[in-house]
């Protein structure tokens, strides 16, 4: 399968269409928690899913603004339907708890997001789910597959390496054993990567990141076809995971932009990574666009970009690495990723505090490793605030 390029026209008009009943041209916000009928006969038919008005009755059932931002991301996502969740981790624990049952086993990759690993691997054994987790390549993925195994799922690109999977040779392998193939796309979006265009059963997002993109709101996204999505629908109405009609308002505008911003994210990440590569006192970078990545040839055939995190190990201990980010002015000190903002954290810090030094290291956790998360700002103006900062470590 090709790669698909997702540009600014679909950003802004994808999926728009009959429900902005008015002649707003924006999504409007509709806040109302139960939905009133014209009569009894209405109600009836909706029930018996006869009504030809797909309205909602209740607002954990569905909501006018959701369903319009639902469409929207379901045709960017070239997926027959999408949920929205109240945020990424609503949208991978109630997929879940939604297709596994006892005794069954999920494959998952390392270098990935902390909680959904410890969900998957850890709270899912209370009810006789088992999770192995491997490294983030096809063959690790094929050699974990067993007789009880359901769920494929893989993050690509990686959280901090940036490692790409081959999606295509994970849904055949999906396939072949009749297994469902989930990816969490966050750090690609659908403008650089479309994992069900490659033959992904289920897309996830955390919406949080690059498709909100302001770093104003907490949101996620399930996308895929619509019997696939259907029973993880109704768990999502019985769970009540669900996201508000504001925060879907805010997402479906910084949607509009997604194209623009992710293009400029990708010039300042392939930039960046480069100055950085270049520099004397940083001893190695991770970014797919570099071809010392060891994932370079497949990140070139599969994306259309290569994002805009940059990770990299600064020649020095932990309080050198402090006191570089510490010293940088432009991007801020904090956690997450994909916002017009840029960010800059000690991956260590987050999440891997408690974890001791021997055991993080294992995992890939060095104290000197810094996951830097570009905005749109100028590249020239990011490239300077850095330089500035590692000339004081
Ligand atoms: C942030 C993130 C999540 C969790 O999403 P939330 O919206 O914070 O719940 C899941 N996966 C990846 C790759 C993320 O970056």
């Amino acid at each position: 399968m090709a790669k698909r390029k997702i540009g600014s026209t679909e950003c802004v008009h994808a999926g728009a269409g009959p429900c902005e009943d008015s002649s707003s041209i924006t999504t409007p916000i509709v806040h109302s928690a139960p939905f009133t009928f014209e009569s009894t006969k209405d109600l009836v038919e909706l029930v018996e899913g006869r009504s030809v008005r797909r309205q909602p009755e209740y607002g954990r059932m569905g909501n006018p603004t959701v369903m319009c931002v639902e469409r929207r991301l379901a045709a960017l996502a070239g997926a027959e339907n999408a949920l929205l969740f109240a945020s990424g981790m609503a949208a991978a624990t109630t997929l879940f708890l939604s297709v596994l049952k006892s005794g069954d086993h999920i494959v998952m990759t390392s270098d990935s997001y902390q909680r959904t690993r410890d969900f998957a691997a850890g709270f899912m054994k209370k009810f006789g789910v088992t999770a192995t987790v491997v490294p983030p390549t096809l063959e690790s993925i094929e050699q974990a597959i067993g007789p009880t195994t359901r769920v494929l799922f893989t993050e690509t690109p990686t959280n901090p390496y940036l490692y790409v999977i081959d999606i295509e040779g994970m849904a055949r392998l999906g396939r072949e054993r009749g297994l469902l193939t989930v990816v969490d796309s966050t750090f690609a979006t659908p403008v650089n990567f479309r994992p069900l265009d490659f033959g992904a059963d289920l897309v996830v997002h955390s919406a949080t990141k690059y498709l909100g993109g302001h770093n104003d709101l907490i949101a996620g996204v399930l996308a895929g076809s619509a019997s696939l999505i259907e029973p993880v629908s109704e768990l999502l109405v019985t769970l009540g995971g669900i996201c508000d009609p504001n925060t879907a308002f805010l997402l479906d505008r910084g949607i509009k932009t997604l194209a623009l911003r992710v293009a400029k994210q990708n010039v300042n990440g392939q930039a960046v990574a480069e100055f950085l590569e270049s520099h004397s006192k940083v001893s190695k970078v991770f970014y797919p666009g570099l071809e010392s990545h060891p994932h370079h040839a497949i990140a070139k055939e599969l994306m259309s970009g290569f994002g805009g995190v940059v990770t990299f190990l600064l020649n020095g201990d932990f309080e050198k690495t402090a006191r570089l980010i510490d010293n940088i002015k432009i991007p801020k000190l904090g956690p997450s990723l994909g916002g017009v903002e840029s960010l800059v954290e000690q991956a260590v810090i987050m999440g891997y505090w408690d974890v001791p030094r021997k055991e993080r290291e294992k995992m890939g956790m060095y104290d000197n490793l810094v996951r830097l998360s570009l905005g749109i700002e100028d590249v020239e103006d990011i490239i300077a605030d850095l330089d500035q900062a590692l000339h004081k470590v």
